[in-house]
């Protein structure tokens, strides 16, 4: 990844100048990077992040280029107000009479001088340019976390949970930072201008986490390859489970289990309980089932599902599966014994039901000049696409006509109102304005949204000149389509209108 470099050691640069310089350039490159890597996955990152460097290889260069350069730059990335929040922080920080370009060190002071910085970019940049020991906690980490901890929490929207895991990572990061490493010469800590002690730990830390989120403990872990595998809450009660199925040696321990692992539901209030259980033998002892096993019609009569406070012992209770193979307790864990394992840390953290995806339609309206430009529109600062250029639009209202005619009808006036903003009061189309037809549909996906884009193309005989200027101020002609600052989607519609002209 060309965003990982050596840190800047500052013991190696007495010079003071070359030092904020080199302090300035990799606290910029780990801003850029971080917040394209939160919008997309790294082998897409590494493209944009080479591009963005090459182009603007300093935040001074950054900060002076236009608004547009900084959206097309980003384009295909999504959520463009990143982009634009990305340019307008740059702006500040350069013209900012102490920060002149370099980037605040510590959390607090990004968080609240840099706009569109949070505290896990503020982290990044702090633990890994700065060497300070600030936690950086993506959504690897979050589950990395749960899992190590045994949280069954959503670590998605319950902020008791959510600030449960970024108080273990920061505890972490700190104990991280405390320790000395006597193999490594060169992470020896050291302090910074302002007396705090910085080296290049906390950054390895945190990035090495992230990578242990992204690589093995994915959403389907592999724990056979974890390096920290005896430390984790998840890993040993799955074992523990395993053990209890007759599926791992009796004696296989973690740092965890060396004793049987304790049931701490009642004394926790972060947890959800596992919810699917099924009673289990005669002792009426209970089992968690795991949400994807299917039971059998004849067991789930002879034995009745019920849904209650699962508790973490009952979870482990003996279950008659594992009392008839006692008898043959294998010598090292088996295959099943680790699906077992891995199942069972895949529970962690809590699945989220996704709301579902809200859909919508658009007309897009491609009005065309006899010189061959096109008007444009630039959406709004804020919101989805922001400050993007597009072809004049129309969002269907959800209770529309859904008839073809009606849908022409409303572009010919959108169009029309494009011109003459007053027709659209009196439901009349332009008296120049002639409908050519509709190209076609296209789709588009966003995380919140299914977008469907109806593309209409119109024409405009009008004399040079004669509409040069547009009604609106968000509104104009452009002759060069391509070189616009537009969303992914409308280059598709784009495409539609370059077929009809035969491009
Ligand atoms: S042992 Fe498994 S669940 Fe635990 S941290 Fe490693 S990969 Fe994740």
């Amino acid at each position: 990844m060309p965003w990982r470099k050596p840190w800047v050691d500052p013991r190696m640069d007495a010079d003071g100048p070359a030092l904020r310089e080199k302090l300035e350039r990799r606290a910029y490159e780990v801003w850029i990077s971080e917040i394209m890597l939160q919008q997309t996955r790294v082998a897409v990152v590494i493209d944009y992040w080479n591009r963005w460097m090459e182009k603007w290889p300093t935040i001074h260069e950054l900060a002076a280029a236009s608004g547009d350069d900084v959206l097309a730059a980003w384009r295909g990335l999504g959520y463009y107000s990143r982009a634009t929040r990305i340019h307008d922080a740059a702006k500040l920080v350069c013209e900012d009479l102490a920060m002149k370009g370099l980037l605040p060190s510590s959390v607090d002071t990004l968080v609240a001088k840099v706009p569109g910085v949070g505290r896990y970019t503020a982290g990044a940049i702090s633990a890994i340019v700065f060497g300070k020991a600030a936690p950086m906690v993506d959504g690897n980490v979050l589950r990395v976390l749960s899992r190590q901890l045994g949280l069954l929490g959503d670590v998605k929207r319950d902020k008791p949970v959510i600030d449960l895991l970024w108080a273990a990572a920061d505890s972490l990061v700190k104990a991280v930072a405390e320790t000395s490493c006597e193999e490594c010469s060169y992470d020896e800590k050291i302090s910074s201008a302002t007396g705090e002690q910085i080296s290049d730990r906390p950054g390895r830390w945190g990035q090495a986490l992230m990578e242990l989120g992204s690589t093995v403990c994915t959403p389907k872990p592999d724990c056979e390859a974890c390096p920290i595998s005896t430390s984790c809450r998840a890993y040993g009660e799955g074992l523990q489970l395993a053990s209890t199925r007759g599926l791992a040696p009796k004696n296989m321990k973690t740092d965890l289990n060396t004793k049987p692992l304790p049931d701490i539901e009642e004394s926790c209030d972060f947890c959800k309980p596992f919810e699917e259980v099924a009673l289990n033998g005669d002792e009426g002892d209970a089992e968690i089932v795991p949400l994807s096993k299917k039971t059998s019609a004849s067991r789930s009569k002879a034995r009745p599902r019920i849904r209650r406070q699962a508790t973490l012992s009952a979870f482990f209770a003996q279950s008659s599966e594992s009392k008839e193979t006692t008898d043959s307790v294998p010598d090292k864990l088996t295959p099943a014994g680790v699906a077992t394992i891995v199942d069972h840390a895949r529970k962690f953290p809590v699945k989220v039901v996704k709301k579902a995806v809200k859909e919508q339609e658009t007309l897009v309206c491609a009005i065309r000049r006899s010189d061959g430009c096109y008007v444009i529109h630039r959406r709004p600062q804020k919101g989805l696409l922001a400050g993007l250029w597009e072809f004049p639009s129309w969002i269907v209202p959800e209770d529309y006509e859904n008839m073809a005619t009606a849908y022409q009808q409303a572009a010919e006036l959108h169009a029309s109102a494009v011109l003459d903003p007053t027709l659209k009061l009196k439901s009349l189309t332009h008296p120049k304005l002639k409908y050519v037809g509709k190209l076609g549909s296209v789709p588009w996906l966003f995380s919140h949204l299914k977008l469907t884009m109806h593309v209409f193309l119109f024409e405009i005989k009008c004399s040079q000149n004669e509409y040069d200027t547009l009604p609106s101020t968000d509104d104009r002609w452009s002759g060069s389509i391509e070189a616009e600052s537009m969303g992914t989607g409308m280059r598709k519609c784009w495409d539609l209108v370059r077929e009809v002209n035969g491009d």
